[in-house]
């Protein structure tokens, strides 16, 4: 039996024990690269799937293996993209998983004091005429802190750059008054899980402290704290005393303030007494901006025609744009070729479809719980394993990530307080960005979402 059918064999017997999804996921990829002395060599798509399968599967693998040929004593695992036909050829794709994992430890450094994501820049962010006026505001503030449009409340429509923007403004001034300008950024959510911890542990003053006493107050997604009597009370007075200090206070919304319902008058009419500004949807000149900024801060290349056609298709979702294009830009290094357009439009048209489909928090429960081998129940249970905590974690990362649920609705599905769903939401963010492994993970707890 030559290595492929062996291999084909093997891959026969396991489609069966498991489960569809469980084997597309781990198993579809996977080749039978080499056999040295009695030694064989399989190939994953990734460091993720190699590891998985090499605890999990290894067992299952040589039992079965051993029944085709009783040569079969060992089984080594390596990581290879598709199309590199034996082990010899890969090991340059090891340093360039090295300087990509380099690249993004050093990028997404959140800082502890001030809660900012260096990532996010003025010089970064791509002016157009839709975010032209919220932009010169931006650079105006951060040359006058306080005293220019304060307090600045911008809004827009999910992924067109609002906590980019706002970020930025704090990292700007904290670099240049080295530190003698102290911002501070916090998520409205945060904010209010302050409030609601620091109510119920008598611990008022300090939330007082921590948010006075700064000079630049950023808080994102203001929109969430309308309805909150305690946290809007307790955010008008944080409001009240800053101002009165001259400190900067800048906002972000997903809509203007007279359209949050819930927003108490006085709290709206504070708003409206500064500078309001909106970002819109980009314009092609500005989606094919930001696509050819992106390649050039990862030094990557890709085809006129295709840039072209992803500014084209991809039109009110700046995240999105960035999504698919990574989406490319990893089928490309795959290929170790560059990408046609019509390959190009197929993955496009396969994430919009995707996106536009709907997913249910069940779906999404089931699917983490089938990934990682555990039961839906494990997720709801008080159990504080380890094999269950990160799944948890992952699970009310992607309920809000892909559903946008809010926390108490987070918290309730999987039985937990809001507080819980917060943290892990924030840790789960935050380690996405660091970690390439937990990354690789989620990318693919989502493929198979769409999968089952
Ligand atoms: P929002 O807070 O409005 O939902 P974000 O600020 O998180 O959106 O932006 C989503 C992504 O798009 C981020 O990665 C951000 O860096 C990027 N982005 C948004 N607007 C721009 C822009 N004008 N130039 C460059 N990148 C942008
Ligand atoms: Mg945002």
């Amino acid at each position: 039996m030559n290595l492929e059918d062996l291999w084909q064999s093997t891959l026969a017997e396991m489609e069966v024990q498991l489960s569809r999804a469980n084997f597309s996921t781990w198993l579809k990829q996977s080749r039978l690269v080499d056999k040295q002395e009695g030694t064989l060599y399989i190939a994953l798509p990734n460091n993720f799937a190699k590891e998985w399968v090499e605890n999990k599967y290894q067992k299952n693998l040589l039992g079965i293996i051993r029944n085709f040929d009783n040569s079969a004593r060992k089984l080594e695992f390596v990581v290879a993209p598709q199309h590199v036909a034996t082990t010899e050829k890969l090991a340059p794709i090891a340093p360039r998983v090295e300087r990509l994992e380099a690249h993004m430890g050093l990028e997404l450094k959140i800082d502890p004091e001030t809660n900012l994501n260096p990532r996010y820049t003025l010089s970064s962010f791509v002016v157009g005429p839709s975010n032209e006026l919220a932009f010169a505001a931006a650079s105006a503030i951060v040359n006058d802190v306080g005293t220019k449009y304060n307090p600045f409340f911008v809004y827009g429509g999910v992924g067109l750059g609002k906590t980019h923007l706002i970020q930025a403004i704090g990292n700007e001034v904290k670099k240049k008054y080295n530190n003698q300008i102290r911002p501070k950024y916090v998520p409205s959510e945060k904010f209010t899980s302050d409030v609601v911890w620091a109510i119920r542990n008598k611990r008022m003053e300090d939330i007082k402290k921590k948010y006075r006493d700064v000079d630049l107050l950023i808080i994102d997604d203001i929109q969430f704290i309308g309805g909150k009597e305690k946290t809007e009370e307790e955010f008008f007075h944080t409001f009240n005393a800053l101002y009165e200090h001259n400190k900067q206070i800048i906002i972000s919304s997903d809509r203007p303030p007279q359209s949050i319902p819930t927003l108490e008058e006085r709290l709206r009419s504070r708003f409206e007494g500064g500078l309001i500004a909106d970002i819109s949807y980009p314009e092609y000149e500005m989606r094919v901006a930001i696509i050819k900024s992106k390649l050039q801060e990862m030094s990557r290349i890709l085809p006129d025609e295709v840039v072209d056609v992803v500014a084209k298709r991809v039109k009110k979702n700046i995240r999105e744009l960035e999504g698919i294009l990574n989406k490319i830009l990893f089928y490309q290094e795959r290929k170790q070729a560059p990408i046609t357009e019509s390959a190009a439009e197929e993955i496009i048209e396969k994430s919009v479809q995707n996106l536009s489909r709907r997913v249910t928090d069940g779906q999404i429960l089931k699917a983490i719980a089938e990934f990682f081998n555990i039961t839906v129940e494990d997720l709801i249970s008080h159990n504080r394993r380890k094999e269950v905590v990160e799944p948890r974690q992952i699970a009310m990362y992607l309920l809000r990530d892909m559903l946008e649920l809010s926390y108490p609705s987070i918290g309730e599905r999987l039985g937990r307080d809001h507080t819980t769903a917060i943290h892990s939401f924030e840790k789960i963010s935050r380690d996405v960005n660091k970690f390439a492994l937990l990354n690789q993970k989620i990318l693919m707890i989502k493929d198979m979402i769409y999968k089952v």
